[in-house]
Order: C-alpha cells, then sequence, then structure tokens
C-alpha cells in the first residue's frame, strides 16, 4: 500500500464497509504459494483486515481504561497506515495521544529510548534499517535495569519458535497483528497493574 492511502480513505472505506460485499476469483492454478488470494464473498472489514493488518472493531468491547493514561509509549513501526491505527487504537483503550510517539525502523526506535523515557514500546518485528528484534538487543544493552521499556513484539508470525526468540531477546510479549483491542487493554492493564509505573 502506498503512503497516498491516508486518514480520509480509511474513513470513508469503514463507513461505507458495512453494506458492501465484494465477488472476489478464487486462487486460479499456477500461482506460487506465497501469493495471497481472498475467500468470495469478500467482507469489506476482511479487505481492510488484511490491507492494515487489524482487527475491524467498530465497536469498542470494553471501556478505555484510565489506569493506561499516564503511559509514554513508543510505537516502532513501519507502515504508516498501521502507525495512525495502532494510535487510534491506544488511544481508544485509555493512553494519552499526547504520550504517545511514532518511529519508523529500529534505529530510529533505539534512538528514541535513549532520548526519553518509555514506559512501554510496541515494536514491529519487521522494518527496513533495522528489526525489532535487534532494536530490542540494542536498547537491553544501553537502557539501565530500571528505565528498561516493556517491549512488546508485533508480528503476524505466531510461531512458538519467534515467540521463544522474542522473549530471548528482552521482549516481554508478543502481540499479534491484526492487532485485537481487548487483548492488547488487558496486556497493558496487567503490565501498569504489574509494575511500579506510573
Ligand atoms: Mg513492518
Amino acid at each position: 500500500m502506498d503512503s497516498s492511502f491516508r486518514e480520509d480513505s480509511i474513513k470513508t472505506f469503514m463507513k461505507s464497509w458495512k453494506n458492501v460485499t465484494i465477488f472476489a476469483y478464487s486462487k486460479p492454478k499456477g500461482y506460487s504459494e506465497e501469493t495471497e488470494f481472498l475467500r468470495k464473498p469478500l467482507r469489506i472489514e476482511s479487505l481492510f483486515s488484511r490491507i492494515v493488518g487489524i482487527e475491524h472493531s467498530p465497536t469498542p468491547t470494553s471501556e478505555p481504561e484510565e489506569l493506561l493514561w499516564d503511559l509514554n509509549i513508543l510505537i516502532a513501526e513501519d507502515n504508516d497506515v498501521n502507525q495512525t491505527l495502532f494510535k487510534k487504537i491506544l488511544a481508544s483503550i485509555g493512553a494519552d495521544p499526547e504520550k504517545i510517539s511514532i518511529v519508523s525502523d529500529g534505529i530510529q526506535a533505539f534512538e528514541a529510548v535513549c532520548k526519553q523515557d518509555f514506559d512501554v514500546v510496541l515494536m514491529d518485528l519487521m522494518m527496513p534499517v533495522m528489526g525489532g528484534m535487534e532494536s530490542t538487543k540494542w536498547i537491553q544493552a544501553a537502557i539501565p535495569n530500571e528505565k528498561q521499556p516493556a517491549i512488546y513484539a508485533l508480528t503476524a508470525n505466531v510461531l512458538e519458535e519467534d515467540r521463544t526468540k522474542c522473549l530471548e531477546s528482552g521482549m516481554i510479549d508478543v502481540i499479534t497483528k491484526p492487532i485485537n483491542r481487548s487483548l492488547l487493554q488487558a496486556k497493558l492493564t496487567d503490565f501498569v497493574k504489574s509494575s511500579k509505573r506510573p
């Protein structure tokens, strides 16, 4: 998806999706296994989920959690549509938008954490320049223990092997994309309750 797919497009898209059905063709013969195909009939929310990597959740299932308001959160994610949507999800579950920062690669994430104290980092694993796992190792090596942010991996891969590698690199948990809003809220609330911050 190119960067011209901006917020207005998303809003228009979201307003219309409930009443629209698109029929897509099944996988033709001869296409490689890497090619992605959508099942028919295709629902707009499914397409949207596949495009932007986010769970379709037009109606919040839980109230914003006020414990999350004081968290300083860094989103490290290279997809600009995901950046905007993850920020909106965080705001909808109770985070203060003013305390959410966004970077686009692992080096920028490392630099941001060195400059400012963050409580939480949502770290995409696949980013240009430096991926999330490498960035986490750098952060672990450079930041004193008492200032270490809680780093959550963001990934579409849910293999146990990947989870183990994330935890070994210093991340505290793995959040799968598309992001489940309620699960994210539960994880961050648990984090706040189990830590001294804030
Ligand atoms: Mg990525």
